[in-house]
């Protein structure tokens, strides 16, 4: 199954997308995480990417694209993949199109603008391997610590409130517009963000599964 999970940032797609490959065994590619890497990394793309990212704007269309592109060409992605973070604006869907990729679901979590402003300020992420964390809802065996990797949690520095408000309209602007994209190829459901990370799962795995 090829799903695509659509929503604002901080709507918890990165968190349900890791139930979805557990639940399916298909890889997670999060935009996001590969951009973080290659920055960390000091690559030329993540270079280019840093000033767009840190700003809370989107990276150009190619450069995200051409991410994609490479990255559903590995043997992974055969049975499947969850793409999340990606499209994010309608050129980005319409290459996705244009590639050959057959979507199966988009699904989509809808989490308001407030609940997301205040979310934010909580969300840590691990600065080796990029698991993510929430001082409330998703707390670390040990504080500041990754369950996974035991290395150090930190904000992402897009997560501090300024930025978190550009995103949120950049979001509306460019990204909102691909569920009537999607809903034209009927493939969008939607699924309203519960307080639990557990009851959020739930309607997303009975989307899957309609
Ligand atoms: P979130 O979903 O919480 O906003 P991500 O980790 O998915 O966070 O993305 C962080 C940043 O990476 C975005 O603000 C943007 O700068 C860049 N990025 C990720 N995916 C894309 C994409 N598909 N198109 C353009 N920029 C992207
Ligand atoms: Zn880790």
């Amino acid at each position: 199954m090829n799903i695509i999970l659509l929503g604002a940032p901080g709507a918890g797609k990165g968190t349900q997308a890791e139930k979805i490959c557990e639940r399916l065994s298909i890889p997670t590619i999060s935009t996001g995480n590969i951009i973080r890497e290659a920055l960390k990394s000091g690559t030329e793309m993540g270079l280019k990417a840093k000033s767009f990212m840190d700003a809370g704007q989107l990276v150009p269309d190619e450069v995200v694209i051409g991410i994609i592109k490479e990255r559903l060409a590995n043997d992974d992605c055969k049975n499947g993949f969850i793409l999340d973070g990606f499209p994010r604006t309608i050129p980005q869907a319409e290459a996705l199109d244009n590639m050959g990729v057959v979507i199966d679901k988009v699904i989509d979590i809808e989490v308001p603008d407030e609940r997301i402003i205040g979310r934010m300020s909580g969300r840590r992420v691990c600065e080796s391997c990029g698991a993510s964390y929430h001082l409330e809802y998703k707390k670390p065996e040990v504080d500041g610590v990754c369950n996974a990797c035991a290395g150090a949690l930190v904000q992402r520095k897009d997560d501090h409130p300024d930025t978190v408000k550009a995103r949120l309209d950049v979001y509306h602007k460019e990204t909102e517009p691909l569920k009537e994209y999607y809903a034209k190829q009927n493939k969008l459901a939607i699924v309203e963000g519960q307080e639990e990370i557990a009851d959020t799962t739930a309607l997303v795995f009975a989307q899957l599964e309609a």
